[in-house]
């Protein structure tokens, strides 16, 4: 194993010698998951991960070995950067042959963000990388915290009948769903159903059994060993289109000269106000080199570019359909994309093909 500044490593396999001879990392990250109450004043303090068996003393009933590395310093999800997402990346490549799947402890609020990173970051991984988190932290009483862990740990641990591990690509596990990474939402902040996939069925529901639904699963075409990516374009835009938008403040976006991708909101089936200025402004930047990519405003259903006049005029000037993407999906792969190429023509066409399975054909 590697040794890197920004974590500590926790064996937290307390209970003896285990029998299986599989491994699992939990990657843990920050978030409310990790929270615990103050005794004193009651706030939100993170929570210490040595002492998980006692907060969740069903681990002791897994027959395999868990190691906790924590990222050092904690954070809370909104603050998660591009630097997070490579350290993430990194420690997935560096630690890919010891352990035989990986769960990643993260706060919900950007969860659905990294979940995307990471599937389009990582090549050639053939192993669970579950994502999870709570909404109560592990602490509370009512919490969901546990339930979440102990599904991402059992279907983390998974194996089919040939031995190989089952599950083999990014995923959020919440609330008893398993979903693709990158096709996941944040939809809630009060109830633990915090997470949904509009546009692709779940992968596995947990109740009295797992039923995994193996027709759902990705299978990474790319057989070399795992890489991560080391940088990250950080040159785009998110713009969210509405009524009345001003043509200053969106002259000025983008026309800034770094910029290298826009992934624009727009409404319904990917239409756009047909205002001269608009279309124009979006034709000068299209010219530039700038990779616009069309995704709808609503979570279900997918952009269909020139289904209406009003998103016609997008095909001739070039802005590519993000067709049933997330906007976290396509944020993040606009990100990565741009990264890997530096001609705009490569970009442009990958961006429309499935490269993760985030979008359907
Ligand atoms: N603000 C928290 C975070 O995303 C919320 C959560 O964990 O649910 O880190």
């Amino acid at each position: 194993m590697t040794n890197r500044t920004y974590y500590k490593t926790v064996n937290i396999n307390s209970t003896g010698p285990k029998t299986s001879e599989t491994s699992i990392l939990i990657i843990y990250t920050g978030g409310t998951i990790g929270m615990d109450s103050h005794p004193e004043n009651g706030s939100l303090i993170p929570f210490d991960f040595e002492k998980i068996i006692d907060a969740v003393p069903e681990l002791r009933a897994f027959d395999f070995e868990l190691t906790v590395i924590s990222l050092d310093p904690l954070i809370d999800s909104s603050d998660i950067t591009t630097d997070h997402w490579v350290q993430l990346g990194n420690l997935i490549e560096d630690f890919y042959e010891d352990f035989d799947g990986f769960v990643i402890l993260h706060g919900t609020d950007t969860m659905a963000y990294t979940a995307s990173a990471l599937s389009f970051m990582l090549d050639g991984v053939h192993k669970p990388v579950i994502l999870t988190g709570s909404q109560l932290p592990i602490g509370a009483k009512r919490t969901d915290a546990r339930e979440n862990l102990m599904s991402s740990l059992e279907i983390a641990s998974e194996r089919d009948d040939n031995g190989e591990m089952l599950v083999q690509e990014v995923c959020i596990c919440f609330n008893n769903k398993l979903l693709r990474g990158n096709r996941a939402k944040k939809s809630q902040n009060f109830n633990f159903t915090a997470f949904r996939s509009y546009n692709y069925p779940s992968l596995a529901e947990a109740g009295i059994f797992i039923e995994y639904k193996r027709e759902t699963f990705w299978k990474d075409p790319i057989n070399s060993p795992v890489r991560s990516m080391k940088k990250f374009e950080s040159n785009v835009l998110l713009l969210k289109i509405f009524p009345g938008m001003s043509k200053d403040f969106i002259n000025q976006m983008l026309n800034n000269k770094k910029l290298r991708g826009v992934i624009l909101e727009t409404y319904g089936s990917g239409n756009v106000p047909t205002s001269s200025w608009f279309i124009e402004l979006l034709e000068k930047t299209v010219k530039r080199g700038v990779v616009i990519v069309n995704i709808s405003q609503c979570t279900g259903g997918m952009v269909m570019q020139g289904h209406y006049a009003t998103s016609a005029k997008l095909n001739k000037i070039g802005v590519l359909s993000g067709k049933d993407m997330t906007t976290e999906a396509a944020v993040t792969k606009l990100m990565c994309l741009l990264t890997k190429y530096k001609d705009t023509e490569s970009v442009k066409k990958l961006i429309g093909i499935p490269l993760k399975g985030e979008l359907s054909v």
